[in-house]
Order: structure tokens, then C-alpha cells, then sequence
């Protein structure tokens, strides 16, 4: 692995001295991110192959290995991070909150939850929250209460409830959740799967008409698929799934974990559609890229379907999630970070324009966020991330050529055209 430079200026840290402490010790034996890395080989499961760079220390748009190498994080955690690493006023709450109060379950009330709901309803326009801690529990949770709707409120008979989903969905890993993706890693050898679900094409008004009968409890679509390499639908899609739903007595559940809270240029991405889905999934930036928080949001009329005992998890609403996931609101009602997602997504959507012919084939590009397809003949995704990384830019391949870029909304003009002149010269 080659050595990195900063590809620009960072005036909030200051080079390989800066954390004091140095490399990580283990028994106060310092081990490099070569000994590190060989180390996880041996006692860590093997289901990620993450890139050669052991992150020992991060601010801003920025981290830093255990050799004090920085590099520009141009994938913020999957949007885990929208707020860059360690935002002060996320910070601030954290540490406030360690020093009155981390956990309670849910068999008592705690200060800080009543705040959070409020705060997330008032941010959506959803009215009762669901809290959970990742966001498959958030999808696993949804589809729980879309199939308790359609029993007592739809009048579906029992245990007939169909939920329609879309191909190329990513929702998360849990053994429901990966029964109905069309992603043969993610599935194959986990079955067998639980019953219940319709997969049609993504983008497809007619194939989902098709789909939804009266056993439909649901709709659960991204409005732009993540994983799939940052696939934005057809405009009128999304209006389309909403009419489609409310003329048929269905729910539209949106999961919004990764596009959403500010990553697109609004708080949502179905607002670029102008539409309100009944079921919202929030998760990823909503810990603030402090602790797992996710939350189903939807209206009494649907999250009203639950009743004590039917639900729960043990760290689902805990305090410290609740001041976390508070602060993030807090942030998200200045609309500071909706804009600069709105104005420097210009910045990279015309970056990766003037890269097209120049080993970029493709791209699909919303406010901070995008997939970029690269000419194969350059390399897999997997190599161009490994070039970048050398160059001191951190992206994550999707699949094939393809690259996606979700840079912290905290990202300056000057670095994210750092990032592009670095990809224009590992395609170069
Ligand atoms: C990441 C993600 C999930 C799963 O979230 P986890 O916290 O990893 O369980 C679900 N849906 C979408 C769209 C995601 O991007």
C-alpha cells in the first residue's frame, strides 16, 4: 500500500501527530495496520472484505490510520455519517447524556424519549414512532405492523397478508429480509424463507399494479435503491406507488434509511416527488454515526395496530439513542445540510458529467450521492476503490464498475473537487 497526501487542506487536523497516542496497542505493543489487518483474518468472521485502511481516528470529512495517513471519506458510513465524523453538536449531546443517563429498557419511561418522538413526527409530519436501534429491525418492524393493518383494519383473512417489494432491494440482512432480495449472495444458503412476499421489476407501475390484490398488506420500496448502485426511479414513480396504494387500501412503506435525512438535498427523498408515504423507515445518520438508532414513523391509524406485549427490543429508545437521534434533528430542522446536499450535489453531478467518455460510462447522481459506473476495461469497482485509495479518497464498489460516492454533508466545495480530480486521474 502506497503512502497517501492530504489532496486538500484541512485545517481541523493536523497530520499524523495529532492523536498523541499513536499507533494501536495491544499488551502496549504497538501494531501496525499490516499486523492488524492479518489479525482479523485469523478471528474475524470473514463477511466483509473491507479495503487495506485501519481508521484510527476521524473529524469532519476526514480519518486517519494507525500510521497517521488521512484520507477524504467520500462513503460516510453508507450515509451512517451525514454529519460527518464526530459533529461537535452530536458529540456535545452524547457526552451530556453518558453523564446522567444510558439505558432504562422500555418497562420504564426515560426523559429523553418523549422529545425524540416529537422531534422525528415533527420532522416528517408523521404523527406516532416506532423506535428501534438498526435498520433491518426498523423493515422487520414495519412489515410486523403492515400485517397486523391488513388483518384488523384492511380485513385480510388470516395469515394471508402479501408484501410487494422491489427487484434489486436492499433492506438489510436478517433471514426476512434477505428471503426477498434478488441479490444471490445475499440469499443463497439462508433459506428456507418466510412466505408472504411478491418481488416486481423496480420502476415498473404496471408490474406493481399487477402485483397488489386484496391480500396486499404493503408496498415497501426505496425511493432511490442504494445498493443497487444509487438507481433513481422515473419521475411520476413515486406519485405513481402512491396513487396505486391509496386507490387499492394499501400501505406504502418508504425505506428511507440510507436516502434519507438530508443525503438527496431534502430531508426526504420523496420529496422530490412531493409524496408522503404512510410508513416511513428512518435509520443510518439518524444515530448520528454515534450508536445504531432507527424509528418506523407512521400515523396512529397505523402504528396504532400495536399494543403492549406485541413489540419491543431492549435498546430500542434507550436515552442515549434518544439525545443522539434529538441532536440529529435538531440539525436537520436548520436545513443547513439539505442545502449544501442540494448545492454541492451540483458540484459533483457536474464533475461526473465532464468525466463522462473520460472512463466514467455512467452515473446516477442525487443531491450527495452517487453511482458512478466505470468503463470496465479500467477495472472493477473493487480496483478503482483501491486507486482512489492510494490517492487518499475512501469509496465502496457496489457491484461491478460500479462506485458509489456518498461524501459527508459536511464536505467542502474544495475537497469534494479534490475527490473528483482524483477520480479523474485514476480513470486517466
Ligand atoms: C443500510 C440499509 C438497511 C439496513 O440497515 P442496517 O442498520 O444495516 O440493518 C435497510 N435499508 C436500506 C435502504 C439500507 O441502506
Amino acid at each position: 500500500m502506497t503512502a497517501t497526501t492530504p489532496i486538500a487542506s484541512d485545517s481541523s487536523a493536523s497530520g499524523a501527530t495529532a492523536s498523541g497516542s499513536g499507533p494501536a496497542a495491544a499488551n502496549g505493543v504497538a501494531r501496525s495496520s499490516q499486523e492488524l489487518i492479518r489479525a482479523e483474518e485469523t478471528s474475524l468472521a470473514h463477511n466483509y472484505h473491507p479495503l487495506p485502511v485501519v481508521v484510527a481516528h476521524a473529524e469532519g470529512s476526514w480519518v486517519r490510520d494507525v500510521e497517521g495517513r488521512r484520507y477524504l471519506d467520500m462513503l460516510a458510513g453508507y450515509s451512517a455519517l451525514n454529519f460527518g465524523h464526530r459533529h461537535p453538536a452530536l458529540i456535545e449531546a452524547a457526552h451530556r447524556q453518558l453523564d446522567q443517563l444510558t439505558l432504562t429498557s422500555r418497562a420504564f419511561h426515560n426523559d429523553r424519549l418523549a422529545g425524540f418522538a416529537e422531534g422525528v413526527a415533527e420532522l416528517t409530519g408523521l404523527s406516532m414512532v416506532l423506535p428501534m436501534n438498526t435498520g433491518a429491525e426498523a423493515v422487520e418492524s414495519a412489515i410486523k405492523v403492515a400485517r397486523k393493518w391488513a388483518y384488523e383494519v384492511k380485513g385480510v383473512a388470516p395469515d394471508q397478508a402479501t408484501i410487494v417489494v422491489a427487484a434489486d432491494n436492499f433492506h438489510g440482512r436478517t433471514t426476512t429480509i434477505v428471503g426477498f432480495s434478488t441479490d444471490p449472495v445475499a440469499r443463497d444458503g439462508f433459506g428456507p424463507f418466510a412466505p408472504g412476499f411478491r418481488v416486481v421489476p423496480y420502476n415498473d407501475l404496471a408490474a406493481l399494479e399487477a402485483a397488489v390484490d386484496e391480500t396486499t398488506a404493503a408496498v415497501l420500496i426505496e425511493p432511490i435503491q442504494g445498493e443497487a448502485g444509487v438507481v433513481i426511479p422515473d419521475d411520476g414513480y413515486l406519485r405513481g406507488v402512491r396513487e396505486l396504494t391509496r386507490r387499492t387500501g394499501t400501505l406504502f412503506i418508504a425505506d428511507e434509511i440510507q436516502s434519507g435525512l438530508g443525503r438527496t438535498g431534502t430531508t426526504l427523498a420523496v420529496e422530490h416527488e412531493s409524496v408522503m408515504p404512510d410508513v416511513l423507515l428512518l435509520g443510518k445518520a439518524l444515530g448520528g454515526g454515534i450508536v445504531p438508532v432507527s424509528a418506523v414513523v407512521a400515523d396512529r391509524a397505523v402504528l396504532g395496530v400495536l399494543r403492549p406485549g406485541e413489540h419491543g427490543s431492549t435498546f430500542g429508545g434507550n436515552p442515549l439513542a434518544a439525545a443522539v437521534g434529538s441532536a440529529v434533528v435538531e440539525l436537520l430542522r436548520t436545513g443547513e445540510f439539505q442545502r449544501r446536499a442540494r448545492e454541492l450535489g451540483e458540484v459533483l453531478r457536474d464533475g461526473l458529467a465532464a468525466l463522462t467518455g473520460k472512463g466514467v460510462v455512467g452515473y446516477r447522481c442525487r443531491g450527495l450521492w452517487a453511482g458512478v459506473d466505470v468503463d470496465p476495461a479500467l477495472g472493477t469497482g473493487r480496483e478503482v476503490s483501491e486507486r482512489l485509495m492510494a490517492e487518499g479518497i475512501l469509496v465502496k464498489d457496489t457491484h461491478g464498475s460500479t462506485i458509489r460516492l456518498a461524501p459527508p454533508l459536511t464536505i467542502t466545495r474544495e475537497e469534494l473537487e479534490g475527490a473528483l480530480a482524483a477520480l479523474e486521474k485514476v480513470l486517466g
